[in-house]
């Protein structure tokens, strides 16, 4: 029977744990027996109210219940992490502890693994349940992360409900860097891929932790951890302010020329207006130069510093 980890981050979910294990049971637990063995893995985030004591009162009933009880409140990711260095299973499957992930979907992201898919992605097909403002915001923001993201694809729509492989589990424990965001490693490591569709349900009970400056904090680092490319910006700026100014002097020069050789009439005071910007031009081409050499090379330090794996090997088939 093959093992499945469900790892659940839980921050002041008091209202939500007899309902979530309740919820599991009917849905998972007892239709798939037979099939699976299930693990459910929930992190306690530092929760100040009764999510702790009630988790240990659902133990009782679920043995397969591990409490992960996290030194303080560290935040949704962190706990996911805490998560998956503790899941056991074979496919570790993420998800939210308020239902907004549903779990009926389950067996069919277990149908695809077991045709071979190493990760198989939620998507969200409608996000009506959502506010407006957080819709747009996010497809906006993420058709930005897949701009700067090299060659892996950032999907559209996907949070951290997803099954993971084994193999996958393994090889985003074993980077290193600090700043960990799921939905940016996983794409990132590979393996074979596919989707599910799913409708995300109202929260079922309690609050949303997220509010508008967390939205923005997780923004700022999947940004930071997609790729160093926003550090070529100044690169393409330094260009269109030398162009600019080649151009600009160049018909300064010309017109000098002419001017000179009685072919036009230019005022004098024109062409030293005109040669007054074209100094401001070439320092300032100067200065954004310098500016992104320093961020090329800082793109490569940080880089270096995180240390991801420049290469992550599936198998290696021989005769
Ligand atoms: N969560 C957590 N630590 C936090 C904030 C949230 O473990 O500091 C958990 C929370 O208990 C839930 C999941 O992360 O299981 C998603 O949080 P929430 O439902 O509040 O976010 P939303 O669905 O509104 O984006
Ligand atoms: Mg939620």
């Amino acid at each position: 029977m093959k093992k499945i980890s469900l790892v659940i981050p839980m921050y002041n979910e008091e209202e939500m744990v007899p309902l979530l294990f309740s919820t599991l049971n009917e849905k998972l637990f007892v239709p798939l027996k037979d099939r699976y063995a299930f693990e459910v893995v929930a992190i306690n985030d530092g929760s100040k109210d009764k999510t702790l004591e009630l988790l240990k009162i659902e133990q009782e009933k679920y043995p397969q219940l591990v409490i992960v009880n996290l030194s303080r409140n560290w935040g949704q990711e962190p706990a996911v992490r805490a998560g998956l260095v503790t899941a056991s299973g074979e496919a570790v499957i993420p998800m939210d502890a308020d239902l907004q992930d549903p779990p009926e979907i389950i067996p069919q992201m277990l149908e695809m693994w077991n045709n071979g898919y190493e990760v198989v992605n939620a998507v969200r097909v409608s996000r009506k349940k959502d506010t407006s403002f957080k819709r747009n915001s996010a497809g906006i923001f993420y058709r930005f992360l897949d701009k700067i993201s090299p060659k892996v694809k950032i999907p559209n729509n996907v949070n951290n409900f997803r099954l993971l492989d084994r193999r996958v589990v393994d090889e985003v424990n074993a980077m290193s860097e600090t700043n960990r965001i799921l939905r940016v490693e996983i794409p990132f490591v590979g393996f074979k891929t596919g989707a599910v569709e799913i409708v995300r349900a109202k929260r079922a009970k309690g609050e949303s932790h997220y509010p508008l400056k967390a939205m923005v904090s997780l923004a700022k680092n999947s940004m930071l951890s997609v790729s160093v490319k926003p550090l070529e910006y100044p690169v393409y700026i330094a260009i269109f302010l030398a162009s600019t100014y080649m151009l600009s002097a160049i018909a300064e020069l010309v017109l000098f020329i002419l001017k000179l050789c009685k072919v036009i009439d230019i005022s004098s005071l024109a062409l030293w207006s005109w040669l007054v910007i074209n100094v401001v031009l070439f320092i300032a081409t100067i200065i954004v130069s310098i500016q992104a050499l320093n961020s090329l090379y800082l793109g490569k330090a940080v880089e270096e510093s995180v240390k991801r794996p420049s290469v992550i090997i599936k198998e290696i088939i021989r005769k």
